[in-house]
């Protein structure tokens, strides 16, 4: 059986990252993957200006005249910049053009004024509230590599450099598909037996957030004949996502199937949740992913597999970042498998606090109401103390 780690490795090694790309708007080219190299079409700052509202100068004739300049003229944002008079001051706002011959910026709060005639303090900084041209970046500087998944704040550097068109790879085509007898959609009645369904929508909701062309398969039943079905027509998708008949039971077809109509690369990895996943190919195309039917299982494996595959798909690093954190409760197990303990992540004082919720067992989806990551328990570990240091693994920024 393999480790996380190698488990992971192993999906890395064998994904066959995408080659087809499209170009996108800016808006559009939020969360999706850089195709090729961006680089800037503008100097930014574009021009010399002025970081504060205030008066423009040249240190040389205030020096001559006494720290006492006459105004001359104003230069707003927007404007073309002029020339500075000799021996004069200009008044000028933030983010307007220096104009030529001027070299410092006094800010308005420093002088006095009367009448047309501006007094600047002694102590005047040569130099001193300029921004410069091209000292954030200049015109064709590499802002971005492939691979990049762009946020918002790209996006806001993306328009100051006045890049408008993105070259992104097309999103990933990822089929989603349910497997059990027993499961019925939500809103129908309950026969004895059955269940509701709860992991194929949330697949495909966090697929969306990622960026991924995702389609719902539907629920399929456990039965050879539609389990073969599903595989064969899995052709036009990038990847195929199954939840359900993955472990060693009699009606757990899902690996059968897959092992006959595809390739395994491996089944079953030492961790808890979550160790009946297996991943392969079916055909060039398709990558498959079957992962355990019990929800958080689903919602384990996914986080730690399908989502570094999909990254790394899109030409993309993935990482898992842990940060290390306070356990603020017990938890004591028999060592064994790497597990991932729902937790509840908090930062006090600057110090960040995590507590394994109550309702472990991979059935319970209570707890999922107070997850914002996971404890990661190593292999070797027998649990933790309050107090003790474990490693955290955040699911988002939220931690409160
Ligand atoms: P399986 O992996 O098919 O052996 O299923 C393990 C457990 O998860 C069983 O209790 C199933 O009823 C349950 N389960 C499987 N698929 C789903 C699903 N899509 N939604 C909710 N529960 C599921
Ligand atoms: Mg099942």
């Amino acid at each position: 059986m393999l480790t996380l780690e190698e488990a992971r490795a192993a999906i890395l090694a064998e994904v066959t990252p995408a080659a087809a790309t499209e170009m996108t708007s800016l808006a559009q080219a939020h969360g999706r993957f850089v195709a090729r190299e961006l680089r800037a079409r503008v100097d930014n700052p574009a021009f010399d200006n002025s970081a504060m509202d205030g008066y423009a100068l040249r240190v040389a004739d205030l020096l001559a005249a006494g720290f006492v300049l006459p105004r001359r003229g104003e230069c707003r944002c927007g404007d073309a910049p002029g020339r500075l008079a000799a021996g004069t001051t200009m008044r000028i706002f933030t983010g307007a053009p220096l104009p030529e011959g001027a070299d410092t910026v006094v800010i308005q709060e420093d002088i006095k004024l009367e009448g047309d005639t501006v007094v600047f303090p002694k102590t005047v900084q040569p130099g001193s509230h300029l921004r410069r041209r091209g000292e954030d970046f200049h015109q064709d500087d590499v802002l971005y590599q492939p691979g990049r998944r762009l946020s918002a704040y790209d996006l806001a550097l993306l328009s100051a450099a006045g890049v408008a068109q993105i070259p992104v790879y097309v999103s990933a085509r990822v089929l989603v598909v349910a497997t059990g007898d027993e499961l019925v959609a939500p809103g129908a009645p309950l026969r004895p037996g059955q269940i509701y369904e709860s992991n194929r929508l949330a697949t495909i909701l966090l697929l969306r957030e990622l960026g991924m062309d995702a389609v719902d398969g539907g629920t399929v039943r456990d039965e050879p004949a539609a389990l073969r079905a599903l595989l064969k027509s899995s052709a036009d998708f990038d990847f195929v996502i199954t939840s359900g008949g993955a472990s060693v039971g009699d009606h757990d077809l899902v690996k059968q199937v897959f092992a006959e109509i595809g390739q395994i690369k491996f089944w079953k990895v030492k961790i808890k949740p979550g160790k009946p996943i297996a991943f392969g190919r079916v055909g060039t195309r398709t990558h498959f992913f079957a992962l355990p039917g019990n929800p958080v299982s689903s919602l384990v494996t996914f986080k730690l597999f399908v989502e570094p595959a999909l990254i790394a798909w899109h030409h993309g690093i993935p990482h898992l970042p842990h940060l290390a954190a306070t356990a603020t409760n017990e938890f004591r197990r028999h060592p064994g498998r790497t597990e991932f303990l729902r937790a509840h992540l908090v930062s006090e004082n600057g110090k960040l606090m995590a507590t394994a919720l109550r309702g472990q067992g991979s059935h319970m989806l209570g707890p999922l109401r107070e997850t914002n990551g996971f404890i990661r328990v190593e292999a070797d570990s027998a649990g933790f103390k309050p107090g003790e240091t474990v490693m955290a693994v955040p699911l988002n920024t939220e931690f409160s």
